[in-house]
């Protein structure tokens, strides 16, 4: 296997939103300078994103949706304005073909995997996806990128079964409404609860229909931690990863639950990051399934650009040499640990994690031991 895959085009950094807006093309210029602070841009592999066509938006978004976005979009070219769409969701000139060409940089990504040139993509890119609906923009979210890409490798590629995992600090309820009778898509999302958006998320809902199980929500306090991630990421994710067994696994990558975010309050750290995304690897090898990670939330440009680096390092190294040789995180960031002072319940988290074991272990055999 070769290095990891790295999507990105400086046409991202084209979608504006006003001044002040967190949703900022400086987050991405922060990701890019840190890269190359960390030697990491020598060994990745670029590839170029293409704009996805109407028909792979189709996939996921109504015609007349994605209609009435060109059009607003050619608004905002006309009036040279910043356009309100929904709610803190801004258009700018560039911004429909933009959001065309962030949806096609994950078809990119996965194809990238999935035609084994490399074990893992990572896809920087904006405007994010993962609140995007059928039919609605929401939270500064345009098309669903990691949607879009999920059917492309099930309808071209030949994939059966894809599991998103979401780990932005809010929930995923774009990706969870498109993909909710459908177990085809298992959808996993971290979030803190309760939180934006507001009455969703909450573990009871479990997808519907065909896809009753495939949709898993894990809730989680303010102040949660890295502690308390990394528990229900091995008491509730691990298993669920095994035994759905995906061929194709995909990661909404937020960093808005870090400790510095000026929005989320799930006081991540860095480090928290790194035992994620190194969990992450560890269970794309064990099902040898591939890995796309695409970029979505994170408004600190600091840690974020940190947080993404050092997501991309642990790809990195699953691929090109085996995990087991990542430096630890500190050598590699002359980064600390950092005492984390919030007020949290970790008593309320143990009890949050196992009450969703018990939920899901209707669904799934591996959460029915008494591990945890
Ligand atoms: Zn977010």
């Amino acid at each position: 296997m070769s290095n990891l895959v790295f999507v990105y085009d400086p046409q991202f950094q084209k979608h504006l939103t006003p001044e002040s807006h967190p949703e900022s093309p400086n987050r991405l210029a922060a990701i890019e300078s840190a890269l190359h602070r960390s030697e990491l841009i020598k060994q990745v592999r670029r590839a170029e994103p293409r704009a996805a066509t109407g028909d792979e938006l189709a996939a996921v978004h109504n015609p007349a949706y994605i209609e009435d976005l060109e059009r607003k979009g050619n608004l905002a070219r006309d009036q040279n304005a910043r356009l309100e769409v929904e709610s803190e969701t801004f258009m700018s000139s560039e911004s429909y073909d933009t959001a065309k060409l962030a949806a096609g940089a994950g078809i990119v990504a996965v194809e990238s995997v999935l035609q084994a040139r490399s074990q893992s993509a990572f896809v920087a890119v904006r405007p994010p996806g993962h609140h995007a609906l059928k039919d609605k923009a929401m939270g500064f979210c345009l098309f669903n990128n990691v949607a879009i890409g999920a059917r492309y490798a099930q309808k071209h590629l030949g994939v059966k079964k894809v599991l998103i995992i979401d780990w932005d600090v809010h929930h995923g309820n774009g990706t969870q409404a498109i993909f909710y009778d459908d177990p085809s898509v298992c959808f996993v999302s971290f979030h803190q609860y309760p939180f934006w958006p507001p009455n969703v998320g909450w573990y009871t809902e479990d997808g519907a229909d065909e896809g009753k199980g495939y949709n898993i929500n894990i809730p989680l306090p303010a102040g949660t931690g890295d502690e308390g991630y990394v528990k229900a990421w091995d008491a509730i994710v691990t298993p669920i990863i095994l035994e759905y067994n995906p061929d194709l696994i995909m990661l909404s990558a937020g960093y808005d639950a870090h400790q510095f975010d000026p929005l989320g309050q799930q006081q991540i750290s860095t480090a928290g990051y790194y035992l994620l995304s190194s969990r992450l690897a560890d269970v794309a090898e064990r099902t040898n399934a591939r890995l796309a990670g695409f970029l979505e939330g994170g408004y600190n440009t600091k840690t974020l650009a940190e947080s993404v680096v050092a997501t991309m390092h642990v790809l990195n190294a699953a691929d090109a040499q085996g995990r087991k040789d990542v430096k630890p995180f500190g050598s590699i960031y002359g980064g600390e640990v950092v005492e984390q002072t919030m007020d949290r319940n970790p008593q309320l988290v143990d009890e949050r994690i196992s009450t969703i074991r018990k939920h899901l272990s209707k669904y799934w055999k591996s959460l029915r031991n008494s591990s945890s």
